[in-house]
């Protein structure tokens, strides 16, 4: 029988990904979507993936765990991927306490409702780099300490701990996985590798004349989603729950990212970013830079895309989808 996977941010940049890989590794999948006036628009990542008539979908939200635990009971699942978050750091500053909410406490509903509904189930718990924040080593493990940088940190390692505490209180078979960022063609138009990409693409079309942006000096650790969600798969294929760290051991500034896809377009950067301070940060993580030597170790796992290939890729996707809609 196809094993079963049930997963929360469905509609998200990794929930679609996911749902491509177990749907290649013939699970049926079921995501839990928040109900939108907007008919239609929560399928538009699993749409670009040819897979929205693939999934299942069900009215839910982390917030009410009643919803949560009704769709549990009814799928039975054999692994629970929880990805729903507000996500964007930025934002968590505009709405802390929702934040706080669907980031944090929303982890504790869902492994709630596998707690009652299906203890047998494995959890996949979406933890972030961001809970390093202000960072205690140069290199950041399963073993470095946290300090949290913004509310959205602050509710993602709730979400760890709660993850933590969940295993080791009910021996649940709940993970965490600790991934740096990582970025794809899906990639929220918010985020800066995303908004980097478009923004070529649109100076490249004629359709912009500059690109607004931030602290270009910060420094990030960036992968592939399409990477990234193989290493959640193989966590909960493990005898025993762990926690991960999952990154490429390679950290670049803004700045380099953005020249990057800049030479792709034949463009000259200099002539079009413009440093704006709508775009900094109560509090800045500077640097993050992960070691994956665990997941290497223990799962086999290695990312296989470059930060090279992958803006390439995010350019040309953005330039594909802007030529489309002209
Ligand atoms: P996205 O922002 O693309 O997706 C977030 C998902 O959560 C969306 O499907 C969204 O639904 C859903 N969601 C938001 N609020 C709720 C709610 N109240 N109830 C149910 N679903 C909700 O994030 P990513 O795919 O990039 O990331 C996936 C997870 O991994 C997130 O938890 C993120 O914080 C975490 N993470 C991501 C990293 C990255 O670099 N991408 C790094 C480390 C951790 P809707 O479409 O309705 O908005
Ligand atoms: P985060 O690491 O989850 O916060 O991912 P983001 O992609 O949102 O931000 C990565 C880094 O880029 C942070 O240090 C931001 O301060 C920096 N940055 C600089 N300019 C911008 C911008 O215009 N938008 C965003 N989102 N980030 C920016």
């Amino acid at each position: 029988m196809a094993k079963r996977a049930l997963l929360t941010g469905i509609t998200g940049q990794d929930g679609a990904y996911l749902s491509q890989f177990l749907l290649s590794k013939g699970y049926e999948v079921t995501g839990i979507v928040r109900r939108s006036s907007h008919k239609g628009l929560e399928e538009h990542r699993l749409q670009w993936l040819e897979i929205d008539k693939q999934v299942k979908l069900l009215y839910g939200d982390v917030a009410d765990l009643s919803s949560l635990l009704r769709i549990v009971q009814q799928i039975q699942p054999d692994e629970i991927y929880n990805l729903a978050a507000q996500s964007f750091v930025a934002s968590s500053w505009d709405q802390p306490i929702l934040t706080a909410e669907i980031t944090g406490v929303g982890v504790m509903n869902m492994l709630e409702a596998m707690r009652i509904g299906a203890p047998q189930a494995r959890f996949y718990q979406a933890s972030s780099s961001e809970m390093y924040g202000k960072i205690r080593e140069p290199m950041q493990s399963e073993l470095t300490p946290f300090h949290p940088r913004s509310p959205y940190a602050v509710a993602k390692l709730y979400g760890h701990w709660i993850t933590v505490n969940y295993r080791e209180s009910f021996g649940l078979h709940a993970s965490s996985g600790i991934l740096f960022n990582h970025e794809s063609p899906l990639r929220g138009i918010e985020f800066v590798t995303r908004k980097v990409t478009d923004g070529v693409a649109r100076i490249k079309l004629g359709l912009a004349k500059e690109l607004r942006l931030g602290n270009i000096d910060a420094k990030r650790d960036w992968g592939h989603a399409r990477d990234y969600v193989r290493a959640m798969w193989l966590m909960l294929q493990q005898p025993t729950a762990d926690d991960y760290v999952v990154a490429t051991g390679r950290t670049t500034t803004i700045r380099d990212m953005c020249r990057i896809a800049f030479d792709h377009a034949g463009l000259e950067m200099d002539k079009y970013v413009v440093i704006d301070s709508a775009f900094f940060r109560p509090a800045e993580v500077d640097v993050l830079l992960g070691n994956p030597a665990k997941a290497k170790e223990k799962l086999g796992w290695s990312p296989q895309i470059s930060l090279e290939e992958m803006i390439v890729e995010m350019v040309e996707a953005d330039l594909a989808r802007l030529k489309r809609s002209r």
